[in-house]
């Protein structure tokens, strides 16, 4: 996750829920690598979410996310891979692709991510019509 800003809470949740999906478990240092933030910053923001019952935090113990975590994640990471498909279906590079759905993801309502889903499932099932749009798109640039 490579951006510029401070990382929302759905960074986070994002972050640790990938990360035990692919490690099995999720510590400071590693969501501090992923984030780019100081492992002090993510503590405190592990104190802050544990307040708020999104996960579990006691130090020098593994992070691990709460059902109502889980929910929050799972829904970042299905929005996250939506607009990825969206973006590489218009030939936009993945690494591309990947910093620029991070620097959206958080700031698109889900009517409108749904609408971009729509498009995408069209597309994958019309490629003649995708291919004549990219086509017709360049002759025009
Ligand atoms: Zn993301």
């Amino acid at each position: 996750m490579i951006k510029a800003s401070t990382p929302t809470i759905e960074d986070y949740l994002e972050t640790i829920y990938g990360l035990t999906k692919s490690k099995g478990y999720a510590k400071v240092v590693d969501i501090s690598g992923k984030l780019n933030v100081k492992p002090p910053t993510v503590t405190s923001m592990m104190q802050k979410l544990g307040d708020r019952g999104l996960l579990r935090y006691e130090k020098y113990r593994d992070i691990s996310l709460t059902k109502k975590g889980v929910e929050i994640a799972k829904t970042v990471s299905d929005r996250h891979a939506k607009i990825m498909k969206f973006l590489t279906m218009l030939g936009v590079d993945k690494k591309t692709a990947y910093t620029d759905t991070e620097g959206i993801e958080h700031y698109m309502h889900a009517s409108t991510v749904r609408k971009i889903h729509e498009l995408v499932i069209f597309a994958e099932n019309n490629p003649r019509w995708l291919d004549s749009m990219k086509k017709s798109a360049r002759k025009k640039m």
